[in-house]
């Protein structure tokens, strides 16, 4: 089923355990003379931008000789259109293959032997490559990432190899997974025009006619400095990651890079609604409503609101003492798991889904009745000081937690600077959930929450065999 993840959450799902650090960086020290473009120090962060439009931020952190490096591009699967989807995340598949200086499969060989570790990931708004190295691998790592950001061959024979990997990949994950398979048609529906609707891995009838043309125009089109924002923390130097930055990455041109249209989704004018069926015991529920997000907010007004829904998740879901659980699982017993999801930082307009498994012997119908029940509560009475406090102790938490791990920090930074929000977002975050008021939340919630705007999905049995699954795939993004 799908997982809750707000903001923080997302920034914390690790793709490995980070190591506990501490930031330690001086806030007084803001400029370095190296080149004409100074490093500025805000809020603990230390960026600039090299003369080819590439963004660099580092973070120092000192706790441990460790250091995370990460290069994200933007480009996701919300910046493709119908034909070519899932080139993004298939391009991350052969970034792997190798340069002119690289062999195929020497770019983890070689930072397996300096005891690192890496790996890549796409989601739908942009795609990211990291490495977690030893300090002293800093300059080589970077040497490497920087060299495929250009340099990359595309090479046929590798391409069709990974075609067949991506399309076993898409049907682990998705096709037979039923609720991978509902999510996805779910949000198919749930936007129409925007490539929002675009599973981050591609449709199979895209997968399969996908040209190698493709991949290197998409490599050219979106691989360049100026739409990259390279992401360190850990033991390093500010100074020094800029001599390495300009030594390594300062030698690529700028592209001329067109920014993606808007390609805004059209206004919801009804409900929409789709019913699957597939081998599964239980059937799902998802039920989703069109909402803004901080960046697709265009005022303070919106902003308030990309706030007021993100505590509205965490007062419904986060926690067991969190309101769709008390009273629907434990309470009433109707479902046998619930969610709520919204990702505040998504790059285009989202959704703000419930999504639940109903108990057996209660209908796709009652399991909706019941999230309508608590829904009409939010619109209806006003949140309590109790449950507001409860909210803030997990952001707090969250926060103090996300300080732990290097790349828990990286990935925050990083996610930040890919979808065009400031860096203070992160150190704002707090104040900005303590300021959401229980009006606030009842506004949204009367707002977005209504049945000529849902968009439904529900999977139904039928009858097959349950498969063991592996793998299953959600809002997350793949590797
Ligand atoms: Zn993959």
């Amino acid at each position: 089923m799908l997982k809750r993840r707000s903001f923080f959450i997302i920034a914390l799902s690790s793709i490995f355990s980070g190591c506990a650090l501490v930031s330690n960086i001086d806030n007084t020290s803001p400029t370095s003379s190296i080149s004409k473009t100074p490093i500025v120090v805000s809020d603990g962060v230390a960026s600039f931008e090299l003369d080819n439009g590439l963004k660099v931020i580092v973070k120092q952190d000192h706790r441990a000789p460790v250091v995370v490096h990460q290069v994200w591009y933007k480009v996701g699967s919300n910046y493709e259109h119908n034909g070519i989807t899932g080139v993004s995340h298939m391009l991350e598949h052969m970034m792997f293959k190798g340069t002119k200086s690289v062999k195929v499969g020497d770019f983890s060989k070689k930072v397996s032997k300096m005891g690192g570790q890496e790996n890549a990931f796409t989601s739908s708004d942009y795609t990211a490559y990291y490495q977690v190295v030893g300090k002293q691998h800093l300059e080589s790592v970077m040497q490497l990432e920087a060299d495929r950001m250009r340099n990359l061959l595309l090479d046929e024979e590798q391409f069709q190899k990974e075609r067949d990997v991506v399309t076993e990949e898409r049907r682990l994950r998705t096709d037979d997974n039923p609720s991978s398979k509902l999510y996805e048609q779910f949000n198919a529906i749930a936007f129409l025009n925007s490539p929002q609707r675009i599973p981050v891995i591609g449709w199979m009838q895209d997968i399969r006619n996908w040209q190698l043309q493709d991949l290197q125009s998409w490599y050219e089109q979106w691989y360049a400095p100026n739409n990259a924002t390279l992401v360190v923390v850990g033991d390093v130097d500010p100074v020094k990651v800029k001599e390495y930055a300009e030594k390594y990455y300062g030698i690529h041109k700028k592209s001329n890079i067109m920014p993606p249209k808007p390609q805004l989704e059209i206004p919801q004018i009804g409900k929409r609604a789709i019913t699957i069926k597939g081998a599964t015991k239980l059937p799902s529920v998802i039920m989703g409503f069109q909402v803004p997000s901080l960046v697709t907010a265009s005022n303070e007004d919106g902003r308030k609101e990309a706030y007021a829904l993100d505590v509205l998740g965490d007062i419904l879901d986060g926690d067991d003492s969190a309101r769709l659980t008390k009273f629907l699982v434990r309470g009433s017993k109707k479902l046998a798991s619930v969610e709520a999801y919204y990702r505040a930082t998504s790059r285009l307009k989202t959704s703000f889904s419930f999504s639940m498994t109903p108990s057996a012997g209660v209908t796709p119908e009652q399991a909706q009745q019941q999230v309508w029940q608590e829904i009409k509560k939010l619109q209806t009475q006003k949140v309590t000081k109790k449950e507001l406090n409860r909210v803030l102790a997990q952001a707090e938490a969250a926060y103090v937690y996300r300080q732990d791990s290097v790349n828990g920090q990286a990935m925050v930074l990083g996610s930040l600077a890919s979808v065009g929000l400031p860096i203070s977002t992160l150190d704002n975050w707090i104040d900005n959930i303590r300021k959401v008021t229980p009006e606030e939340i009842q506004a949204v919630a009367k707002k977005y929450f209504t049945q000529d705007t849902l968009t439904l999905g529900i999977l139904l049995p039928n009858g097959e065999k349950v498969k063991k699954l592996r793998g299953a795939s959600s809002h997350g993004g793949l590797r």
